[in-house]
């Protein structure tokens, strides 16, 4: 899609802190953290959010969830993790394409506000 944010950053038009990459996915740092780690994993390919997802994208997300577990050994996450995906206004969704953020390194309430 030409004029999403995320898929500029996954083409490389818009710079990040690309942590790691793979054909179908891109994780980099989120620009505003809410946690000392905070990383957002998204598909190459656009996808508005979780609610398009269809059941052909079983692989894409099975590389997804093991990307985000690899990415919290990484950053020593060893207390925990929490992983959120936005959808929809009421949720805060801001950047319409699928993202998953990975946050941790801090103790965290439940439930969100
Ligand atoms: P959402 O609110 O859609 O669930 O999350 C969007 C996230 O993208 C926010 O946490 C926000 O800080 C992050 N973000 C917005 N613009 C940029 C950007 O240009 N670069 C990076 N790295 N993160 C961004
Ligand atoms: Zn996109």
């Amino acid at each position: 899609m030409t004029d999403c944010l995320f898929c500029k950053i996954a083409a490389g038009e818009i710079p990040s802190d690309i942590v790691f990459r793979s054909d179908d996915l891109v994780a980099f740092r989120d620009i505003n953290p809410a946690a000392p780690t905070h990383i957002l994993v998204i598909p190459v390919r656009h996808v508005t959010s979780a609610a398009e997802l269809a059941a052909s994208d079983g692989p894409l997300l099975a590389e997804i969830f093991g990307t985000l577990t690899s990415l919290a050994e990484d950053e020593n996450l060893d207390g925990g993790w929490r992983v959120v995906t936005n959808v929809g206004s009421d949720a805060g969704q801001s950047v319409h394409h699928l993202h998953f953020h990975l946050i941790g390194g801090r103790a965290m309430s439940w439930p969100p506000g």
